[in-house]
């Protein structure tokens, strides 16, 4: 048997660190084992998905160097490899199941649903579809679906008992069909839920082991019950732990970065990130902390994955990184990854026309264009001062503006700009005012040039990053504050 591992990504956000984890996990099992790692990409939600989401997805894997064997780029014998192109197949299978009576169609509308759930909830029963339609005769359904009645294809869930679902990090796993909802697997328009596409592009792809984050052990059961209708045998299972922020909460872009993006721009060589990576959970068997991929793929074994939730501590990170720069670059290949990350005329041509404008001697640009090289800008309190706003406000202005961009999701200037006008009309602030806290935040001064274009430039994760460090400069908020604060922006 070849195995066949996979890396299955939503394309609706930035390339999230954590997708590399686990396509890093996925790569070290198989080609360990001289198998092979397939992309797919999941984007049945169809109102999220985008083409741009996807196409950095695979640029940061590939800068990574985690390549596949099959893709929706470089094609493959079970293609197409985007859900989106595989409609046909999932109404195919869902009739399948309907045929055999494992799935039934659902007419409920979402007023009943939402009052069911209203219901649920107040009860405190668990909450979940109750079975309405389960029992609808043949001829009421038929009736219903030709008059064009708008309903969504469910699969049947043991009514009760416990099912048993195997994880090769876990064991056994066992989970009340009690808890388990009959899953929508087909939606009103046609377009299949992950799980039901999910299951049979695994099948169809002929994965072998799914290794993939463990909020998804919750879908297991619906899973495995799934293979079990279509008389498939299932892929082994693997559910690895969550990354988690130094406080030990999920990894999440509201505490830190999280974008693959974020790391390169910042400076860290894909080897060192990997290798930090490969260090979430795993250990070589010496337990030394710096190895290449290489090294990791000849000893690799996924049962030295231990399940406490691994910290990615960005300062361990710089560590190692600084590590890869001085042991393994000559002083020309450190000039060559100079290069490649930002010091080049692609990357310097965004902003190389505003800075023509403004520089008079060509000695002026470097220190005038630092902060499109830098991370954290070295500033104080006092370089945050202004005539007409308070400290506090100051600080307030900055902290709404990181949550307000922290909701955008079309990282465009013309689409900041609206969200910091709106903000600053809200709260009764004129813009030139408003944009100064902005501007030394962003680029250490408010004499750069346009904020709004620096902050496109720069990314959503390294300027949600410099609004942060910017608050923290002016002394943080504590949690009395932010509670406060929340309140205030809430009401805006
Ligand atoms: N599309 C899912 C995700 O975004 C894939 C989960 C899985 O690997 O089954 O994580």
């Amino acid at each position: 048997m070849t195995v066949r591992t996979r890396i299955a990504p939503s394309p609706t956000g930035d390339p999230h660190v954590g997708t590399a984890y686990i396509a890093l996990f996925n790569y070290a099992f198989a080609k360990s084992q001289g198998g092979q790692f397939l992309l797919r990409i999941e984007d049945t939600d169809q109102t999220r998905s985008t083409p741009e989401s996807e196409k950095q997805i695979l640029d940061s894997l590939r800068w990574l160097g985690l390549d596949w064997d099959e893709g929706p780029d470089v094609g493959g014998p079970h293609g197409p490899y985007r859900q989106s192109e595989r409609g046909e197949v999932y109404a195919e299978h869902a009739h399948v199941l309907l045929n055999k009576g494992h799935a039934f169609r659902c007419f409920c509308t979402s007023e009943r649903l939402d009052e069911l759930r209203a219901e649920q909830m107040a009860s405190k029963q668990t909450p979940g579809y109750d079975g309405h339609c389960l029992h609808l005769s043949e001829e009421e359904v038929q009736r219903r679906v030709n008059a064009g009645e708008p309903h969504v294809v469910r699969m049947k869930i043991p009514e009760s008992g416990i099912c048993k679902v195997d994880d090769l990090l876990r064991g056994t796993i066992e989970i009340d069909w009690s808890q388990v909802d009959m899953q929508v697997l087909v939606k009103a328009d046609g377009m299949p839920t992950y799980h039901l596409a999910n299951v049979v592009d695994d099948h169809l792809m002929e994965i072998t082991h799914v290794i993939r984050g463990e909020e998804w052990i919750n879908s297991a059961p619906k899973h495995q019950l799934l293979y079990e209708y279509f008389g498939w045998e299932m892929p082994v299972l693997c559910h690895m732990p969550l990354l988690r922020n130094p406080d030990k909460s999920k990894l999440s872009k509201r505490k830190n970065p999280t974008c693959i993006t974020y790391y390169r721009d910042m400076g860290y060589l894909p080897e060192a990130l990997l290798n930090y990576l490969g260090r979430m959970g795993w250990s070589m068997p010496d337990e030394r902390e710096k190895f290449s991929l290489e090294e990791m793929l000849a000893d690799f074994d996924i049962k030295r994955v231990s399940l406490g939730g691994p910290i990615f501590d960005q300062e361990k990170l710089s560590w190692l990184n600084a590590s890869w720069i001085r042991e393994n670059l000559s002083a020309e290949q450190f000039a060559d990854r100079l290069h490649h990350w930002l010091l080049n005329s692609e990357y310097m041509m965004k902003f190389l026309p505003m800075a023509k404008e403004r520089v008079e001697r060509l000695s002026d640009f470097a220190p005038m264009a630092s902060f499109m090289f830098s991370g954290m800008l070295n500033l104080t309190a006092d370089d945050f001062s202004h005539k007409k706003m308070e400290a506090g406000d100051v600080k307030k202005v900055l902290q709404f503006t990181l949550w307000k961009l922290e909701q955008l999701r079309q990282w465009e200037r013309g689409q900041i700009f609206a969200e910091i006008k709106g903000l600053s009309q809200a709260m009764g602030v004129k813009l030139g005012d408003f944009n100064h806290p902005i501007f030394v935040a962003i680029a250490g001064t408010p004499n750069s040039w346009s904020v709004m274009e620096s902050m496109e430039i720069l990314g959503p994760d390294m300027t949600r990053a410099r609004l942060r460090h910017a608050v923290e400069v002016l002394g943080g908020v504590s949690k009395k504050e932010g509670k406060r604060l929340e309140k205030e922006f809430a009401a805006l």
